[in-house]
Order: C-alpha cells, then sequence, then structure tokens
C-alpha cells in the first residue's frame, strides 16, 4: 500500500503523527472487523467477539464471519460498523442529553452506521431525523432503518442547505461530513489514487458549506457532533477553529480513557490507526450559544400532503402495538407514528422530502391487512402474530427467497423467525408458504 508522498508530508506535525508508525500501520495491517449490536432485538452470535472499549453495543469480530450467511445480520440483530466511528457513544453520553427526549438530525447518514447508533442511546421518547442528500443511498439507508426496527424515525432526502427551514429546531445534530477519506485508505484503496491536495480543498469548502445550514437548525444549548474519515487538517481543526471564531460556537472537551488511544488535538480528537484499533478518524462537539432567530425562512411551508388520519382499522391490534401511537393513511399504505411528534410530522412533512416515517403497517385491501415487511421487523410487531421459528438452514433458504419446508401450522400470515429474531412474513396456504421476503433485500449467493 504506497501511500502518496504529498499526502504524508500534508500530516507532518499533526498532534499523534509519526509517519514510521503510521506507514507501517498501512503496510503491515491485519484488516479489522466490528459490528455494533441492536439493544432492542434478540442475539445470541456464534462467532468469537471482543469488546470495543468505548462503547456499550460494539465487538470487534475475528476472524471475520459471512454476514451474508448469517440470519442475525438480516434480521436487524447488528449492523457491521468501524470501531472508530463509534466514539460517538461517547460523545453523546457525555452531552448530558442521553435521558431527555430530544430531536436528533443525522444530516449525512447513509448508509446508517451513525444514526442506528444514535437511535440506540435516545432516550425512547425522542425523535431521529436520518437525511441522505444523495438520492440513489437514501434506499439502503431505509432499509437499515427498517431492519433496525424503530418507530420514532423519519428518513429524508434533502439538501443540508434545505434544514435551514427548520431553524433552532434539533437539539442533537450528527454531521458526519463526506471527506477525502484517508482515514479509510486501509480499507479502500481506490481513495489512495483518488487523493488529492485539491480534492482536500474542495472537501473542506463543502464541510464549511454543510456545517452553516446545519447550525442554523440547531437549538440554542444544542450540540453538533462533527466528524469525518479524513486526516487532513483542513477538513477537521481547520474546520472547528473557523467555525467557533465565526460563530461563536463552543467546544465541549470529552474525556476518553488514555488506553484507547485516542489523541486529543485542537478543539477535537483524532484517531490514528498506530494508536486505536479502529481506523482514522476526527471528532468535534460545538454547542450553540446564540438562538438563530433572525434566521428568517424565505421558503413558504407547503400544505401538508394527502395523509390522513386513519381511524376504522380496529384489527389492527393483533397486528401492531399501538399504544401512544397514530396511524395514519397514504393511499392505501398504511402507517404508524408516534402521537407526540404528530406536530413535529406535520412541520417535516411541509419544509422537507420525507421518504419514510414510523412503522409501515401495511395496504389494507378488501377489510384485511397485507403486512409490510417493516412491521415483521418492527419492535412494535404485536406478539399475537403467529411466529414460525426457523433452523440456520431454514432461515437462510427464507432469505433466498426460496420455498421452505416446514410444519407450519396454522394457515395466514406468520412471522418467520430465528432464535426469536423476526426476519420477514409468511403466507401459509394449505401445506405450503407463499414467502414474501422482498426480493431487493433476498441472498443472491447460492453457497458460502
Ligand atoms: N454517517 C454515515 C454512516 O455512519 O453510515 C456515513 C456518512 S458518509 C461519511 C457522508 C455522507 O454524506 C454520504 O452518505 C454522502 O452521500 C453524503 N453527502 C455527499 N455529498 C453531500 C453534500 N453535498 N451534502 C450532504 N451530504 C453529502
Amino acid at each position: 500500500m504506497l501511500l502518496p508522498s504529498s499526502f504524508l508530508e500534508s500530516l507532518d506535525g499533526l498532534p499523534g503523527y509519526d509517519r514510521a508508525l503510521f506507514e507501517a500501520a498501512h503496510a503491515h495491517a491485519d484488516p479489522i472487523t466490528s459490528i455494533r449490536i441492536n439493544p432492542s432485538k434478540p442475539v445470541d452470535l456464534s462467532f468469537s467477539l471482543e469488546r470495543v472499549p468505548w462503547t456499550l453495543f460494539g465487538s470487534y469480530v475475528n476472524p471475520r464471519p459471512s454476514f451474508t450467511f448469517d440470519p442475525n445480520f438480516h434480521g436487524g440483530a447488528y449492523y457491521v460498523q468501524e470501531a472508530s466511528s463509534m466514539l460517538l457513544e461517547q460523545a453523546f453520553i457525555q452531552s448530558g442529553l442521553q435521558n431527555q427526549s430530544i430531536r436528533a438530525l443525522d444530516l449525512c447518514a447513509a448508509p446508517g452506521g451513525k444514526a442506528t447508533h444514535l437511535h440506540s442511546l435516545l432516550a425512547p421518547e425522542s425523535l431521529l431525523v436520518a437525511n441522505e442528500v444523495i438520492r440513489a443511498r437514501t434506499g439502503l439507508l431505509r432499509d437499515n432503518i427498517v431492519k433496525w426496527g424503530a418507530e420514532n424515525v423519519v428518513v429524508t432526502q434533502n439538501d443540508p442547505g434545505q434544514f435551514e427551514r427548520l431553524p433552532d429546531y434539533f437539539d442533537w445534530i450528527t454531521l458526519d461530513a463526506p471527506c477525502s477519506g484517508s482515514g479509510m485508505f486501509r480499507k479502500d484503496h481506490e481513495a489512495i489514487t483518488a487523493w488529492t491536495p485539491a480534492q482536500v480543498n474542495h472537501c473542506a469548502l463543502r464541510q464549511q458549506r454543510i456545517l452553516q445550514s446545519a447550525w442554523k437548525a440547531l437549538k440554542p444549548g444544542g450540540i453538533l457532533f462533527y466528524a469525518t474519515c479524513s486526516y487532513s487538517a483542513a477538513e477537521n481543526e481547520a474546520i472547528a477553529d473557523w467555525f467557533i471564531k465565526e460563530y461563536e460556537a463552543v467546544f465541549q472537551p470529552i474525556q476518553l480513557d488514555s488506553s484507547w488511544g485516542v489523541v486529543e488535538t485542537k478543539n477535537g480528537y483524532r484517531c490514528w490507526p498506530h494508536f486505536v484499533k479502529g481506523e482514522g478518524f476526527f471528532f468535534t462537539c460545538l454547542k450553540k450559544i446564540h438562538s438563530d432567530v433572525a434566521v428568517n425562512p424565505s421558503y413558504r411551508f407547503e400544505k401538508s400532503k394527502q395523509i390522513k388520519k386513519a381511524t376504522l382499522y380496529p384489527s389492527l391490534n393483533g397486528w401492531v402495538e399501538l399504544a401512544g401511537m397514530e396511524v395514519m393513511e397514504i393511499g392505501e399504505e398504511l402507517m404508524a407514528l408516534p402521537k407526540m411528534y404528530q406536530a413535529d410530522w406535520q412541520l417535516i412533512q411541509q419544509a422537507l422530502n420525507p421518504l419514510y416515517a414510523g412503522i409501515r403497517l401495511g395496504k389494507w385491501m378488501r377489510d384485511k391487512l397485507v403486512p409490510d415487511h417493516a412491521l415483521a421487523l418492527s419492535n412494535r410487531l404485536s406478539s399475537a402474530v403467529a411466529k414460525l421459528p426457523l433452523d440456520k438452514q431454514q432461515a437462510i433458504a427464507y432469505l433466498q427467497r426460496k420455498e421452505i419446508n416446514a410444519d407450519f401450522g396454522t394457515k395466514g400470515w406468520v412471522v418467520a423467525a430465528y432464535q426469536g429474531l423476526s426476519l420477514g412474513w409468511l403466507n401459509v396456504l394449505s401445506g405450503r408458504a407463499n414467502n414474501y421476503y422482498p426480493k431487493g433485500l433476498r441472498i443472491l449467493k447460492d453457497h458460502l
């Protein structure tokens, strides 16, 4: 792995940088794999785990198993995530927001690593908006949110500038900025050839723009978590310094155990691969003091779309735990959202472009529910719904969308489950069952 000399020279003098150690960490790196458990789902993992010390949920996995052939992965029992990124947990816990009902935003959320992590840390009565501007990346984000089983998440597709329509709105914003990606060189060799000083400058200008918009949407007293997976000071310390000066943002120091190897730098924290068991990462926490009420959204709020409260579905009770939830209709589709966030939902619909919200329950057809995949994976699935326990081989066949052989018992809709974890729907007819696992999610490979 030959690193560009202009890149290595650009790191000279940075806190914690040691060229020989840094090059060695790239030359002889054993790939590091880590996962983060979903605390709201049952999980019984067969592979060997070693805790990532800065999070309650993360573990290193060695050797790397086949995630594709693990039903737990498809059922949302865990997320495969780079370990340094999980430092978000320390920043969030130490922000003091953990036990409050808050509005949180992940502005650059796809594919959903930090958004699902943040969701596991939020008090249950909180609302999370997971946004991704690039449309092609929103499908994966939505799928990962659905897998996580959460009902208090809205997925949006908006440019950061459009969040200025919601001034002083969010208590917490995660801004995991698009960057030059040098921190991932060990995992993404193509990024090495793409790296140029001009690309770093281009990213830094974009980061400034995104940060300015995000800041407007942050409440006074709120915290913005800014992060990149770049080593370049221009995308990290220089951005934090500029922002603190220009916007009177206040840097929030975080206590980190020295054994973790994270280096404190000017107004932020760095993970170097020669000190931390993880990839390159920078983060900082900035507190907003002054309101932005002067920001007058020039935007005229749209009328809410054709979504109405649904009232006539008494039999939904056998499908979904509806306490504290409101059921809404979008055409034939039914979705459920926490009642306490109805006003926010209205506002988000008017100001942003929501693609998914709450739990999609399914379609109401001929007085019956045709359930949606999201309901099967939701933490709100009613315990009255029958589950069909599958062994690993059957579960994999189910996830490949094959016909499965089992003793189906009752007729009608049942949830295919592996070790108690819901995977999706089966519709049982006489002696056989139709497999309703979504085509787009199925395992394409035949064998390990
Ligand atoms: N937070 C994600 C996670 O933990 O899974 C990773 C986010 S990645 C570092 C940065 C994201 O920013 C990408 O999803 C990318 O599509 C998005 N992005 C690219 N250009 C952007 C822009 N101009 N404004 C906002 N986001 C952008």
